[in-house]
């Protein structure tokens, strides 16, 4: 069954107008790749950069969303205001934010099923910290991850996962592939058993991907692709990586 292949870019708290200049070789990219290609900016940039891309085959999507339609949640931004902008994702229950705001496996399914029915594409972020690891426990507390954090209605249109393990993020520091194989085939497993589309959804690795470990990691078993934080930043990083992820099989 085939299973749509995304490249991802998190540009989390970095950029401004002038960095929108790093998109024209990611679009060009982009137009020549199979694969789906999405940058994720500070949600100020959302509408110039859907201005900038244009009609160019490069999604845009937000980094986070309310679980509200809409209200008052001072700083917040509702799904359909993102959609609204122009993005067609979001990414959810990031590690940062799960750390920074306190955000559960509760609320990060609360904010995926707005984005759904604001018509968004979820990405939902699971992954195991340092000590979880050590004490063996990654693939219970991704099992819990995933069934907890994993929205209502979700399907293969309209929801990716992406593991990141917390320790690999920003740390220059990759699982072994049979590390990430293991929890990619886990998460297929499960989506399976609980989605009748569920061997068709996207999963995603990310933490410390770049073009030199780009290809490896993207032979791996059910990785369909990579969240991408600081290697997004730069159109002559990610560039690469989107070639690597279009040239690999699957
Ligand atoms: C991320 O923030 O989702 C991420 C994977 O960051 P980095 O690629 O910089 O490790």
């Amino acid at each position: 069954m085939s299973v749509r292949k995304l490249a991802a870019g998190n540009w989390k708290m970095n950029g401004d107008l002038a960095a929108l200049e790093q998109l024209d070789a990611m679009v060009e990219a982009a137009e020549d790749a199979s694969c789906a290609v999405l940058i994720c900016p500070p949600a100020v940039l959302i509408h110039p950069m859907v201005a900038r891309v244009a009609a160019g085959d490069l999604h845009v999507g937000g980094q986070d969303c309310h679980a509200a339609a809409s209200g008052a949640h001072t700083g917040d931004i509702a799904a359909a205001q993102l959609r609204d902008a122009g993005a067609t994702h979001v990414i959810l229950g990031h590690s940062e934010r799960r750390a920074d705001h306190g955000e559960t496996d509760a609320t990060v399914r609360a904010k995926a099923e707005a984005a759904l029915a604001a018509g968004l594409t979820a990405i939902v972020c699971l992954g195991e910290t340092e000590a979880e690891r050590d004490a063996g426990r990654t693939l219970d507390v991704i099992a819990g991850q995933l069934d907890g954090s994993l929205p209502a209605g979700a399907t293969a249109a309209n929801t990716v996962i992406a593991y990141e393990p917390v320790w690999a993020i920003g740390t220059g520091r990759t699982p072994t592939d049979d590390q990430i194989a293991e929890v990619h085939a886990l998460l297929r497993t499960r989506l399976s058993e609980r989605l009748p589309d569920g061997a068709s959804v996207s999963l995603l690795y990310g933490g410390s991907v770049k073009p030199s470990n780009a290809a490896q990691i993207f032979a791996i078993a059910h990785v369909n692709g990579a969240l991408v934080g600081g290697a997004s930043l730069k159109a002559e990083d990610f560039v690469p990586i989107i070639r690597a992820l279009d040239a690999a099989q699957g």
